[in-house]
């Protein structure tokens, strides 16, 4: 892990030293956050940097992961796909593998002598109703909950309801509660491997053992495989774009332990891809490294991020941070990181003609790229990076521990 004192030169003194200072007021208390996964997705990888850190500016942070099988995390993503709209069923046997889980879980998570509680995402919400609460808890949900589907959300509201205080991505997120909320935009950690500058030849290296040639303009999107992350529009978009010149599209997905669909996605995806006209020009690439992101996001001629619902999108700010110009859907927390015609273009999801003349307009003009990179790489310094995210978790703690 990178030394805290590299963080100052790419963040500056003065915003270094807020953190600090910041910290500092809080080295005595004990912390604690719950979410499902350690890896794959925005939150593992958040919290992957922020605990750490948190931890060498003198915080005692904890973090538990809850305790899931398959069955349960096939009911906690339909309650993901209905809080961001789909009409699903919400039978009393899906409430109950949820609530149970939930509660055996808490039998073995022995909350004390902590001073605050973080809750990240509707798998563990529940947990709230098995302590007796002896502290502040937070419940910090990093869905899109702009249009839940009704049933849904009123189950998950009585939950959310009995937290201090509600965390969301975006304003246009906060709903009717009887509780404060803050907004905190997540961030990422500009010297993890993931993030952190690396030289042409590890990019070379590392893209040409994966059979990427990279002497042929790169289109690129990295998601877990998730319907909402659309990578049939992508290859559809593809398709138009290599129509009109020569490049190649690599999709690079995952699956997060949390999400039970990502197998059934990949297939589709991979049934398309064979059946594409162009499917030599496409790669498909699963669980590549965080070494391997970095090579593809700051290799790529330009990032897709075809979403239909988007928490936040902590690929987009991975890829300005990087220089890269971003063609993404007007959806959810990615408009806070594509300003359109400055680092990249925004889109309607439908819109796929929209989205190949943009991607195109970029492949012809290196200028028009270098420019719109230079942008994205200020933008996020100034905006998304872990040191502001941390800041924010500090001013909201000083509402709860003095
Ligand atoms: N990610 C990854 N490998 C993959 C796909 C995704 O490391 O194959 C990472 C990606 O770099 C980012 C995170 O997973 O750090 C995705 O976060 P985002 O907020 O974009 O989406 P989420 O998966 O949380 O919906």
């Amino acid at each position: 892990m990178a030394s805290l004192k590299n963080y100052r030169s790419i963040v500056g003194i003065e915003h270094f030293e807020q953190l600090q200072m910041k910290s500092e007021k809080f080295s005595k208390y004990h912390i604690l956050c719950i979410n499902s996964t350690y890896q794959g997705g925005g939150v593992a990888e958040m919290l992957n940097s922020m605990i750490p850190m948190f931890h060498d500016f003198g915080i005692d942070f904890g973090w538990r992961i809850l305790h899931g099988n398959p069955d349960f995390f096939k009911v906690t993503k339909s309650f993901h796909n209905g809080l961001q709209g789909d009409k699903i069923n919400l039978s009393e046997r899906r409430k109950k593998i949820y609530y149970e889980t939930n509660k055996r879980f808490s039998k073995f998570t022995h909350i004390n002598n902590h001073d605050l509680v973080i809750v990240h995402d509707p798998q563990p919400l529940a947990l709230v109703d098995f302590y007796e609460k002896k502290q502040p808890w937070i419940f910090r949900a990093h869905i899109d909950i702009t249009h839940p589907n009704t049933i849904h959300w009123t189950y998950l509201k009585n939950f959310i309801e009995q937290y201090d205080h509600l965390v969301i991505s975006m304003e246009k997120y906060k709903k009717e509660l009887n509780i404060p909320q803050s907004v905190i935009y997540p961030a990422i950690d500009p010297l993890y491997q993931k993030n952190k500058k690396i030289s042409d030849k590890m990019i070379d290296s590392t893209l040409t053992k994966h059979g990427i040639n990279i002497e042929r303009p790169i289109i690129s999107q990295v998601s877990r495989f998730d319907k909402w992350k659309d990578p049939l529009g992508v290859i559809r978009v593809f398709e138009m774009v290599r129509q009109k010149l020569d490049c190649q599209l690599v999709l690079l997905g995952a699956f997060a332990t949390d999400d039970p669909e990502g197998q059934q996605i990949y297939e589709k995806v991979r049934k398309k891809v064979n059946k594409s006209k162009y499917k030599k020009d496409i790669k498909l690439l699963l669980n590549g490294t965080d070494l391997m992101v970095n090579c593809l996001q700051t290799a790529s001629s330009v990032v897709i991020q075809k979403s239909l619902r988007e928490g936040f999108g902590l690929v987009v700010s991975e890829a300005l941070w990087k220089e890269t110009p971003v063609v993404a859907s007007n959806v959810g927390g990615i408009p806070l990181q594509v300003i359109n015609g400055v680092n990249g273009f925004l889109h309607e999801p439908k819109d796929i003609k929209g989205f190949s003349e943009s991607i195109i307009k970029l492949l012809k003009d290196e200028k028009l790229r270098d420019e719109m990179g230079k942008n994205g790489k200020e933008h996020v310094k100034n905006n998304f990076l872990i040191t502001r995210l941390m800041i924010d978790w500090l001013n909201i703690f000083e509402n709860y521990l003095d």
